[in-house]
């Protein structure tokens, strides 16, 4: 319905199955009809892409946005045909970049496991509305795509620390927290998408979850030696409470 409703995971799925371009159509900039502007969405997303596709070694012109009113059969045939023949002259999706196609198909699977974080840490360049064309190429800029590459924050919880409450688990959103009671929690980081939700509710007493920036984040704990032993209160400790 909406160019805005095309989610950078969907361009980054249709280059995983293969596709060798990728076109999105949208309506004319500032001619939305919803106060949305979704096609400035879809713009800024295209635009972040493009960035990342330069960071994995895909050409980025194998994607494309134009922005044309449905009465304009003409100019959307003939930003096709054009675009039809460019992606021909770039040859099969990594062959012509001459990257190994296990090494590419890795990459983008990295890349779409980051889709949530990478969308949360450029929410507000995601929402801008550039005016001038000219200023595309300067909203998402080579070096903070490394940066952003290079620093990705993961979570971790210190099996030290941690005191069972189970307040993470409760309110993490992709339930990718292992939590039982009186067991250490651990964060499987395979389905964690960093939203940064069980750092900012894990209580101060316990400050348990850590933030790791751009290194790896230590094995989880084995199972044997979950268990939280807690020491039994003394009666004056219990008085006191
Ligand atoms: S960072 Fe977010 S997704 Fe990851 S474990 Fe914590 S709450 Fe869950
Ligand atoms: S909120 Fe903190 S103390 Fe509570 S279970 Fe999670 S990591 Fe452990």
């Amino acid at each position: 319905m909406c160019s805005g409703r095309v989610d950078l995971e969907f361009v980054l799925r249709a280059f995983s199955n293969g596709m060798d371009g990728v076109f999105i159509g949208g309506c004319r900039l500032n001619e939305c009809n919803y106060i949305t502007h979704g096609n400035y969405h879809a713009l800024n997303m295209v635009l972040l892409c493009r960035k990342i596709m330069e960071h994995i070694g895909l050409n980025p012109e194998r994607l494309k946005i134009a922005f044309m009113s449905s009465a304009e059969g003409i100019l959307f045939a003939e930003v096709m045909s054009e675009f039809g023949s460019k992606v021909k002259e770039l040859g099969p999706l990594g062959k012509g970049e001459g990257i190994d196609q296990n090494e590419l198909k890795s990459k983008l699977a990295e890349i779409t496991k980051l889709v949530p974080y990478i969308k949360l840490v450029k929410n507000e360049k995601l929402a801008s509305r550039l005016e001038n064309p000219e200023e595309y190429d300067k909203l998402f800029t080579k070096d903070e795509i490394d940066k952003l590459f290079s620093e990705v924050i993961s979570y971790y919880i210190d099996p030290q620390k941690c005191q069972a409450c189970m307040a993470c688990a409760k309110r993490c959103p992709v339930e990718a927290i292992i939590s039982a009671k009186n067991q250490v929690h651990v964060i499987d980081q395979e389905k964690c998408i960093k939203c940064g939700t069980c750092f900012e509710v894990c209580p101060p007493k316990f400050h348990a979850v850590t933030k790791i920036t751009g290194a790896p984040v230590p094995p989880p704990i084995p199972e044997e030696k979950r268990t939280i032993v807690r020491k039994s209160k003394s009666k004056g400790e219990r008085d006191k409470e």
